[in-house]
């Protein structure tokens, strides 16, 4: 039997946490995402979506988002809790989840109407979007990028070309900032607007990674036709839009990521005490470095906790997301380089799904010092907006 879906938590995060628990350890439907294992990230995207489908059935990845979009209201701590107890329930937190996290917040906030009609789809995980910002020439540097959109009646026509855009590959539709203005005019001249990837003139070509999954991709477009209705927010404003979205890439995104990798570390404590229950030896120093990266995670929680509760109450949090994404990116490095170490043969060679797991994982924590935002840049930022740094002298 369903049980009926609780449309509103007046009673507050507690009664909504409580409730939640209670369906995540009692709902025997949810164990096959427990004990799943994939052939590769898009496989696992896939199925993560079918949980989606199940949270949104019953309700609970519902709160957090306004009514209009396919919400029941409440603010970003209930998403939070939603992750929050995935984890500890031993699910995945549903890999869509990062990219709805860094989208859905600006669709919501400056295309209320694309938000109203495509939002739901994607809370019931029957498609996801991808974030066309980067491109071979423009990553760091946002505001050189070229990809154009040139405005044609009640149409803009795209061309150029978007790189390293993740699970661009199986994306239904693309969030891009594209150039609107001149050449020259940096970010004063740029837009967001929404491509469905079947678009006429839209081509995708998928870029395979170390770890060999086709997660990344390069899209192309050849004077593809969009209509004027799928900008987000007004025509130039496209920069202010991706500010908005970034505080959410990367504190929201910070959060979900730490509440993964406790479980991930809860999962390598339990590894290495069921080998000690066996009688086998750790490795030297096995108990201090997992207390170093279990430190990481709680600075990590306690930075993010106070950036969301800010998010939920309307705050802008800016340049200072930076933090967030900083220590992120020391704790993702710092949890599998120790999953490397302390799973020796298990790691490099185990064919168990868990093995080849935190193997693909490794490969991927490589990149949390660049994805949405190079280590330096951000630290570039924290001097110059945050802390008020004088400019290095080039003397
Ligand atoms: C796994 C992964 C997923 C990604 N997903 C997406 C996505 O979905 N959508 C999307 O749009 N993009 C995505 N990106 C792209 C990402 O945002 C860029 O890689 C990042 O912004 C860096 O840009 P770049 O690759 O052009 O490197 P560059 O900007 O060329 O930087 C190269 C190096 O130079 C350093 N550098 C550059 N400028 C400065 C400076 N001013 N001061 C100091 N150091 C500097 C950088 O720190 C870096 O070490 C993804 C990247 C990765 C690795």
């Amino acid at each position: 039997m369903t049980a009926p879906v609780v449309t509103s938590y007046a009673g507050g995060l507690s009664a909504y946490r409580e409730a939640l628990q209670t369906y995540l350890a009692t709902d025997p439907e949810l164990d096959r995402w427990r004990s799943a294992s994939h052939a590769g990230t898009e496989d696992r995207m896939a199925d993560h979506a079918r949980l989606m489908g199940e949270l949104y059935r019953h309700g609970w990845s519902r709160h957090g988002w306004p009514e209009e979009a396919g919400g029941l209201g409440g603010d970003e701590r209930f998403r939070a809790v939603l992750y929050d107890e995935l984890a500890a329930a031993d699910l995945p937190i549903p890999g869509p989840h990062l990219l709805l996290e860094t989208l859905g917040p600006p669709m919501v906030r400056f295309a209320p109407a694309l938000a109203a009609a495509h939002l739901p789809a994607c809370l019931r995980g029957e498609e996801w979007w991808g974030q066309g910002f980067s491109e071979p020439e423009a990553g760091s540097d946002l505001a050189g990028l070229r990809c154009r959109a040139r405005r044609e009646g009640d149409a803009y026509v795209i061309s150029g070309q978007k790189l390293w855009t993740s699970h661009g590959a199986t994306a239904t539709r693309l969030v891009c900032l594209v150039r609107t203005g001149t050449a020259e005019s940096r970010h004063r001249g740029l837009s967001m607007i929404m491509v469905d990837v079947a678009t006429p003139g839209v081509s995708v070509r998928p870029i395979a990674l170390a770890s060999g999954d086709d997660e990344l991709a390069e899209v192309f477009f050849d004077d593809a036709v969009v209509p004027a209705t799928r900008l987000v927010g007004e025509e130039g404003q496209g920069w202010a839009v991706a500010m908005y979205l970034l505080q959410f890439e990367r504190a929201m995104y910070a959060w979900l990521s730490a509440a993964d990798a406790l479980r991930g570390l809860r999962e390598l404590r339990n590894r290495l005490r069921s080998r000690m229950s066996d009688g086998r030896a750790l490795p030297d120093g096995a108990a201090a470095r997992l207390g170093e990266v279990y430190t990481d995670l709680v600075a990590l929680r306690a930075r993010s906790g106070d950036t969301v509760r800010r998010l939920a109450a309307g705050q802008t949090v800016g340049p200072e997301a930076s933090v967030d994404k900083v220590l992120l990116a020391t704790l993702e490095i710092g949890l599998h380089d120790l999953a490397r170490d302390l799973l020796g043969a298990e790691f490099l060679f185990g064919g168990a799904a868990d093995d080849v797991r935190w193997r693909a994982d490794w490969w991927y924590s490589r990149s949390a010092t660049m994805l949405g935002g190079s280590a330096e840049v951000q630290r570039t930022i924290l001097a110059d907006h945050v802390l008020g740094l004088p400019k290095e002298s080039k003397a």
